[in-house]
């Protein structure tokens, strides 16, 4: 099961913030993070949401 999450992530390599859409994820030492893809050059976003 993944969650939707929607927000803010820092695009690395647009260096600038966008707005996207991406699931949850849960890595091995239990942070949440949300995986997304930059509308404008398709990088794969990641940010960090805190302890799961
Ligand atoms: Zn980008």
């Amino acid at each position: 099961m993944s969650e939707s999450w929607s927000g803010e992530f820092y695009c690395v390599k647009c260096r600038e913030k966008r707005e996207a859409t991406g699931h949850i994820e849960v890595n091995a030492k239990g942070t949440k993070l949300a995986k997304g893809v930059c509308p404008t050059c398709s990088t794969n976003l990641t940010r960090i949401l805190g302890k799961a």
